[in-house]
């Protein structure tokens, strides 16, 4: 398997958010104003100290705070999601600390659609510009919580543990998860909803788990050229099927809490532990020279996207940030530079 020489198959994206009130709030209360701590351009950001840069971090783009989310699809998810209506794979990650922007950029909100209705809107689009070809289009929607990989499109009562397989021709799948049928917009939107509502639910505080939680949201795009019986022609092509995974990662400072014991403890490892196998997952695919052997196995997150990572597959990291965070905002620049 070799990575595209031309054009990176991964590519690395930090998202400032704007700040929000509360912290505007403190910003302005308090009367030494905040020293400038950062600076950004469309590629880089700097540390500064006393308006000195101390250290830099390059990416291939920085979405400043007054950057749409729309805009910030356009520029480097939609050419992701139209290669996977081509047929290629393609993964789109959202990694930050908790309240850094990733629900937000990947679900969007009731006024601000994210990548996942933004990507489905561009599929459904896309297909139409295929009348030779005919599409058969589904959506999964899964959560991985403490290493437990459970289907967010059933009913919460029947959610139960799923597990990880790998089938004859080396395809690696979740046994059992639901896969539903989708024919239009409206209808994939629907089980976005329906997915939202069921991690949502239960007497688990909904952002204490949603931060410790991945999610992965899949359409699975099969296609295949249709036979053309005016000439003749009365084959039908082979199947195509490729993936695309939207995810919104744990928090990556989840892991690092100090004071964590016991099971809080255990999820901390868990998800440092995820998100340390898919950095390297992530920077041998960027650079090919680096050697030795990465374990897909070593977690759930990179085990179940294995086929889609590598290959001619595309890869899309966002990862989000907040100036009002320092530590964690150095934190997630330094996992986004060395995916870099
Ligand atoms: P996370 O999923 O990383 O924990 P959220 O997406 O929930 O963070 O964002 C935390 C808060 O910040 C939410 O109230 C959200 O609406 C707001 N927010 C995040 N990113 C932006 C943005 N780019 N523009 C405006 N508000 C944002
Ligand atoms: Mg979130």
């Amino acid at each position: 398997m070799s990575v595209s020489a031309e054009e990176s198959a991964v590519k690395v994206c930090v998202r400032v958010r704007p700040l929000i009130e509360r912290e505007e709030r403190a910003t302005a209360e308090d009367s030494v104003p905040a020293p400038l701590y950062w600076k950004a351009d469309r590629k880089s950001i700097h540390q500064l100290d006393d308006g000195v840069t101390t250290k830099s971090f390059s990416y291939d783009r920085v979405f400043s705070s007054s950057e749409t989310t729309n805009h910030l699809y356009q520029d480097i998810a939609k050419p992701l999601v139209v290669s996977a209506v081509e047929g290629y794979n393609g993964t789109i990650f959202a990694y930050g600390q908790t309240s850094s922007g990733k629900t937000f950029t990947m679900m969007g909100s009731k006024l601000v659609p994210g990548v996942i209705p933004l990507s489905m809107e561009e599929v459904f689009q896309t297909i139409q510009n295929y009348p030779q070809k005919e599409f058969l289009l589904g959506v999964s929607y899964m959560e991985i919580y403490n290493e437990t990989v459970t289907d967010l499109l059933v009913d919460n009562w029947k959610r139960k543990p799923l597990e990880v397989r790998e089938a004859l021709n080396k395809n690696i799948y979740v046994a059992d998860l639901t896969e539903e049928l989708v024919t239009c917009l409206a209808q994939a939107l629907s089980w976005v909803f329906k997915g939202e509502k069921n991690r949502h639910y239960g007497k688990t505080k909904m952002n204490e788990r949603s931060s410790r939680s991945h999610t992965i949201f899949r359409m699975i795009l099969e296609s295949r050229e249709k036979s053309d019986p005016a000439s003749g022609d009365n084959s039908e092509g082979a199947i195509i099927v490729s993936h695309l995974n939207l995810v919104d990662l744990a928090g990556s400072a989840q892991a690092s809490q100090t004071g964590a014991e016991g099971a809080r403890f255990k999820e901390g490892c868990n998800i440092n532990r995820s998100l340390f196998t898919l950095a390297q997952v992530i920077k041998k695919l960027s650079d090919e020279s680096q050697r030795g052997f990465t374990n897909y196995r070593d977690s759930k997150l990179t085990r179940i996207l294995q086929n889609s990572l590598g290959g001619n597959a595309k890869t899309v990291i966002i990862c989000t940030i907040t100036m009002a965070a320092l530590e964690e905002t150095l934190s997630t620049l330094q996992f986004a530079s060395t995916a870099k």
